[in-house]
C-alpha cells in the first residue's frame, strides 16, 4: 500500500502534503559560517513531498557522499492557495508551524556550486526532508520569541529564534507566491541557522520548537 506524503497536526487533523518549499541564506550567521555573500533576494529550492519523514523516522544517507549536515529550520505551513499575495495575505494562510531538517549532502552541494549545478540531488533525496508535527497557529503567540533547535546524541548542535531571520516567514511566502502557485499542503523551510554539522552513523537526533513539538529521528548510510 502507497502512503501518500502527510503531516498531522497537534490536533490530530492530517494535512495532505504538497511541495516542500525550501529557502537558503536566511541568517546571516549562517551565510557566514558557509563563506557565502548574504543574497539580495531568497536563495529557494524545493523538495518533492516523498522526500519527507516524520517524528520517529529514520534518515537514509546515500553511502559514500564525504559530509552530510543537519540544518535545523523553522516550518511553515500553508492552509489557503495563495498567487502574487502581499505580505499581509501570506501571513493570514499560514495554519501552523513544524520544525524540520534539511538534511544536506554538502560535499555533493558545494561541487554543484562550483560548476553552476543544481542542487536536486544534493538537498532532496528520499528522508531529506524530517518534519515534526503541525503546531496550529492558535497554539502559538510570539512566534519572533520561540526558540528552535537541534541536538545530537544529546548535544546541542543549532539554537535560535525567528528574529533574527533576514526575511521574515510572511515576507518569505509572498515572495514565493510571485513565482508559484501556492497550495493548501505546502509547507516553507524558511533556512537554517548557524550551527550546521556532520551526521554519522546511528546519530540519534532531536529538534524542538519551543516547548510545543518535538522531531526525533535516527540516522543510517545505506548503499
Ligand atoms: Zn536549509
Amino acid at each position: 500500500m502507497v502512503v501518500e506524503p502527510h503531516l498531522r497536526t497537534l490536533t490530530g487533523e492530517v494535512i495532505p502534503l504538497r511541495t516542500i518549499y525550501c529557502i537558503g541564506r536566511n541568517y546571516t550567521a549562517h551565510a557566514r559560517e558557509m563563506n557565502v555573500e548574504p543574497s539580495t533576494e531568497p536563495v529557494v529550492f524545493i523538495k518533492p513531498p516523498t522526500s519527507s519523514i516524520g517524528d520517529g523516522g529514520t534518515i537514509r544517507i546515500p553511502q559514500g557522499e564525504g559530509i552530510v549536515h543537519h540544518e535545523v529550520e523553522l516550518v511553515a505551513v500553508i492552509g489557503e492557495s495563495l498567487h502574487k499575495s502581499t505580505p499581509e495575505q501570506a501571513r493570514r494562510t499560514i495554519q501552523g508551524y513544524a520544525v524540520g531538517i534539511d538534511v544536506t549532502l554538502r560535499d555533493r552541494q558545494m561541487k554543484a556550486k562550483q560548476q553552476g549545478l543544481p542542487w536536486a540531488l544534493a538537498k532532496s533525496f528520499a528522508t531529506s526532508a524530517p518534519i515534526s508535527a503541525v503546531v496550529p497557529i492558535e497554539m502559538i503567540s510570539e512566534l519572533e520569541e520561540l526558540e528552535f533547535g537541534l541536538e545530537v546524541n544529546g548535544t546541542v548542535r543549532q539554537r535560535s529564534w525567528p528574529r533574527f531571520m533576514i526575511w521574515s516567514v510572511e515576507v518569505l511566502v509572498a515572495f514565493l507566491s510571485r513565482w508559484f502557485r501556492l497550495m493548501p499542503g505546502d509547507v516553507v523551510f524558511t533556512g537554517t541557522p548557524d550551527g550546521v554539522g556532520p551526521l554519522t552513523e546511528g546519530d540519534r537526533v532531536r529538534a524542538w520548537l519551543g516547548n510545543l513539538v518535538e522531531l526525533r529521528v535516527d540516522v543510517t548510510f545505506e548503499p
